[in-house]
């Protein structure tokens, strides 16, 4: 079993001040995997010291080299893929395909903000020779969340270097070894020293004491609305600058034309993508009324297609959740569905027959009402909720009646009708007659209303600059 006793912080594995230290279960076997020893605040001061002086010569260095930097960094991940992808599924049971997509995302992150570097205007003279410096901005933090931590880490870490930033991250605590591997390749990419440091830790101690630094000028976060929330609240008796991704509650509208033999195994994709651990899961799906019964046949009939567990099976699409406190936490939404009047369609209570890992059983709750507790939080596992509509802007009218708006997905078969349904879906992506939610790595993010602020592109990390 894995010790990872040390901290990569400037430039070096070192023995971290704080004693406590967290075991790392397998959710799919529940074998423990490893030990974690975490960060305290001295730590974390630590780090924030490196990255503040490496900022001093880092903030200076020409685009060229922290062009070099982001391609060693993509190179050194290319060497370790494999063992992040093992690491990941290991830590918290996501599936072989899924897992692959997010390292090869994470990878090239670096490179495709290295090509957005090279093309970003760091001065901008005007008519009258004014001029417009972008500067970087200073010390940032990275808080990632469990589900991706990695790729959440390599999205925040490059635009920060590509700006001149430098970088002090709190990753999930859940998700050390993943870390551990992606601290080894910033070590083999030679990245300067103190230019990103990592502090394993826990969130209300460690992440906490980062946010609320003096010497931290931004903070990039990942997870959920309510740490976002927290964060922000600390963060502004600052003003510090925010970059927030938080959670979701996505609708899925099934429109009257569409293709119902895709566009209902698609549904099912999108609401249990990720073993429902994913932000932009399409977790309320709303058919027409004359088309429930038919629909709701069909659910069943592809949820039984649908291959849940041996997380190494390239066919398989639904695995354990986390940990213990995440099955309670989708447990309790499920029992809280039930005792609200909503029907079982499928799924229930109780550990799924046959698997020893935090299997819940996937889950579609009918005749759901908007007031439940079900319909509006986002509940972070398998579990989906049908609503029915008797006319389009009624659909609409209840797809934007949420406090999220991070993912939206349409279906239907005139595509510019779609496409009209799809724009007054009050969503940062919506996307129409997909099954697979495809990543944010041509579009910066755009997370509306609770789902997040910023958009994670290298301008967030400059300080623009008036000369005149
Ligand atoms: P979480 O909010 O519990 O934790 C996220 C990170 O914040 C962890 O590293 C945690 O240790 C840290 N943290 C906790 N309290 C803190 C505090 N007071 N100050 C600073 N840091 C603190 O989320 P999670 O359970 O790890 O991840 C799941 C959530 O993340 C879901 O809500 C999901 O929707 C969201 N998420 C959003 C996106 C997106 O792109 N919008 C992507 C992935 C996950």
């Amino acid at each position: 079993m894995i010790h990872i006793d040390k901290v990569y912080i400037n430039g070096e594995f070192v023995k971290p001040h704080g004693t406590k230290i967290l075991t790392l279960i397998n959710p799919d076997t529940l074998e423990p995997i490893g030990k974690v020893t975490l960060c305290d605040k001295k730590d974390a001061a630590y780090a924030i010291k490196s990255a503040k002086e490496a900022f001093k010569t880092f903030s200076k260095t020409s685009i060229k080299e922290r062009a070099e930097i982001l391609q060693r960094l993509h190179d050194a991940m290319s060497r370790r893929e494999e063992e992040l992808n093992a690491a990941a599924i290991q830590e918290y049971g996501s599936p072989i395909t899924a897992t692959r997509g997010r390292t090869r995302f994470a990878k090239n992150s670096f490179l495709t903000i290295r090509n957005k570097m090279n093309k970003f205007k760091f001065e901008q003279i005007l008519e009258d020779g004014s001029k417009i410096l972008k500067a970087p901005l200073g010390v940032t933090a990275a808080i990632s969340p469990w589900n991706a931590n990695y790729t959440h880490i390599c999205q925040k870490i490059a635009p920060a270097i590509a700006a001149g930033c430098t970088v002090v991250c709190k990753p999930s605590e859940y998700s050390a070894i993943e870390t551990q591997i992606l601290c080894e390749c910033f070590d083999e990419a030679q990245l300067p020293k103190g230019v990103v440091n990592i502090v394993n830790g826990i969130g209300e101690e460690v992440g906490s004491y980062i946010v609320k630094h003096k010497d931290i000028a931004l903070i990039n976060f990942t997870g959920s609305t309510k740490v976002g929330r927290e964060i922000s609240k600390n963060a502004a008796k600052m003003i510090k600058r925010t970059i927030l991704e938080l959670g979701g509650k996505s609708p899925n509208i099934i429109l009257d034309d569409a293709n119902l033999n895709t566009a209902v195994p698609n549904a099912l994709k999108i609401a249990f993508s990720n073993s429902g651990q994913a932000c932009h899961a399409g977790s309320r799906l709303f058919v027409p009324e004359s088309k429930f019964e038919l629909i709701c046949k069909m659910l069943i009939e592809s949820l039984q297609k649908i291959k849940i567990g041996n997380i190494y099976d390239e066919k398989c699409y639904i695995g354990p959740l986390i940990n213990q406190m995440q099955f309670d936490r989708v447990q309790s939404y499920i029992k809280s569905g039930i005792e609200d009047g909503a029907k079982l369609l499928t799924g229930g209570l109780g550990k799924l027959d046959g698997f020893k890992g935090y299997y819940t059983k996937p889950t579609i709750f009918i005749h759901v009402k908007p007031s439940m507790k079900i319909a509006h939080e986002e509940i972070f596992g398998p579990v989906l909720c049908v609503f029915t509509y008797k006319n389009e802007e009624e659909a609409i009218e209840l797809a934007n009646d949420t406090v999220y708006g991070l993912a939206g997905y349409v279906s239907g078969g005139d595509l510019q009708h779609a496409k009209k349904v799809a724009e007054r879906l009050f969503a940062g992506w919506v996307y129409i007659n997909k099954g697979v939610y495809e990543g944010k790595g041509v579009i910066p993010h755009v997370g509306a209303k609770q789902s997040g602020i910023g958009i994670n592109g290298i301008d967030d990390y400059l300080q623009f600059r008036f000369i005149s």
